[in-house]
């Protein structure tokens, strides 16, 4: 039986960054994406995800839109959808996130038994391998150029279908191809509005600026200090640097280094897998204590966790040179509201191990994006042509700038989606 009637609840991911958890009811209830927030006061998760579903499909491995899913596997063994890829970063995430529960003394929703169950029901799936998951509902994966392994999802019920795009970026970057956008026919869009109110910087020259500073830093004597996420941000940065050429050592710490090793793994996600096989064979592995003392020895560059500075190796380097006024940190990533990353930029002060630091050094930051651009995520709409477009995963301010721009160039109806509010799809 088709189904007649179908609608859309955010669980999480409205009107905000972080926790994208969607449930798609369309007679069967498919579960879209189940991430966490993180805080500087702790995780914030979705609402209660019902238990009765007959999927989840995970977009890509960042904790926003995977962190809580092992969470569902204490009451429920639901079958989940995600590229290789996907299931393998976030299960380093996973472990990552009991780590750093396990240092911090909190509790975390779930255990490493809860990971194991959650890869046993995991079922990988390549781009453009369209499956039936049920009765009547189709799922393809598209590629979205956003992180390894990242995808849109197409659900087809027959009577209608459903793309939701999760975070893509419709430009290439230097290790991804750009999103593919040739998905057919759809007719409700559900996207990502992050970057709802503007452009980027061009990107090449974005590039050229920080490779400068970075430059800059190393031939004053300094040390360049580069928060980088772990998954996607870190590659590209070391990328970056030797594609420049850079004559000094780079050095990469953290979970960068995980990430990296998956990235190698599958060379058939990348644009360029002979690049970032090149410059990770030239950089410098921080394995020991002992090597992470010897990237404070000379000047250079070191790239490491974590992107918004909430914990990771970035906190014990700047705690050697933070007073150090020819050192720099240089952010790479988008930095949410409250983190220490923020307030290094804004106030010039970090927090580790219960004082303040004033820094001294140089805090530059840089748009690398990987997110869609205003004008890339209108130009999509209009590749796609949906019914309507429900907009999710950005500010409320951003995505209204965006829902209004998208109306007045395509005539399309679009949505803000609401927290726990259930917006039913309109199939006449
Ligand atoms: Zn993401
Ligand atoms: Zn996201």
């Amino acid at each position: 039986m088709v189904s007649m009637n179908a609608s859309v609840t955010g669980l999480g991911g409205c009107r905000e960054v972080g926790r994208s958890a969607f449930v798609l009811d369309a007679g069967e209830k498919f579960l879209l994406d189940c991430g966490i927030k993180l805080t500087p006061n702790g995780s914030e998760y979705p609402s209660h995800v019902d238990t009765n579903i007959t999927a989840a499909i995970i977009s890509h491995a960042h904790l926003d839109h995977s962190g809580n899913l092992p969470h569902l596997f204490l009451k429920s063994n639901p079958l989940c959808y995600m590229t290789p890829p996907t299931l393998e970063l976030a299960e380093i995430l996973w472990h990552d996130t009991l780590k750093i529960a396990g240092i911090e003394g909190t509790v975390e929703k779930f255990s490493k038994e809860e990971i194991r169950r959650t890869k046993r029901y995991s079922f990988p799936l390549g781009y453009k391998r369209k499956i039936e998951i049920s009765q009547n509902t189709s799922l393809e994966f598209f590629n979205a150029g956003h992180i390894l392994g990242s995808a849109m999802t197409k659900l087809d019920f027959g009577s209608f279908s459903f793309l939701y795009t999760g975070d893509f970026k419709a430009v290439e970057t230097r290790l991804l191809e750009k999103a593919d956008l040739k998905v057919g026919n759809v007719d409700f869009v559900m996207m990502e509005s992050t970057y709802g109110d503007r452009d980027h910087p061009d990107r090449k020259k974005a590039e050229e600026e920080f490779v400068e500073k970075v430059k800059e830093t190393v031939e004053n004597g300094g040390h360049a200090l580069i928060p980088a996420f772990a998954v996607g941000r870190s590659q590209e940065m070391v990328d970056v640097l030797y594609e420049h050429k850079v004559k000094f050592p780079v050095f990469l710490d953290g979970m960068s280094q995980k990430a990296a090793l998956v990235s190698l793994k599958y060379p058939e996600y990348l644009k360029e897998a002979k690049n970032l096989k090149n410059s990770h064979k030239k950089v410098e592995w921080v394995r020991t204590k002992k090597d992470r003392m010897r990237a404070l020895d000379e000047p250079g560059a070191i790239v490491t966790t974590a992107g918004m500075l909430e914990g990771g190796p970035i906190l014990s380097y700047l705690k050697q040179v933070y007073d150090d006024r020819t050192s720099s940190v240089l952010i790479t990533g988008y930095q949410v509201e409250g983190t220490q990353g923020k307030r290094l930029l804004d106030e010039g002060v970090i927090h580790i191990d219960g004082r303040d630091y004033k820094v001294e050094c140089k805090v530059e930051k840089f748009d690398f994006s990987a997110h869609a651009s205003q004008t890339e995520l209108v130009e999509s709409v209009k590749k796609w042509s949906p019914r309507q477009v429900l907009l999710v995963h950005g500010e409320y301010d951003k995505a209204l700038v965006l829902k209004k721009r998208v109306k007045e160039e395509t005539g399309i109806d679009t949505v803000i989606l609401e927290k726990d509010k259930k917006h039913n799809l309109d199939l006449k």
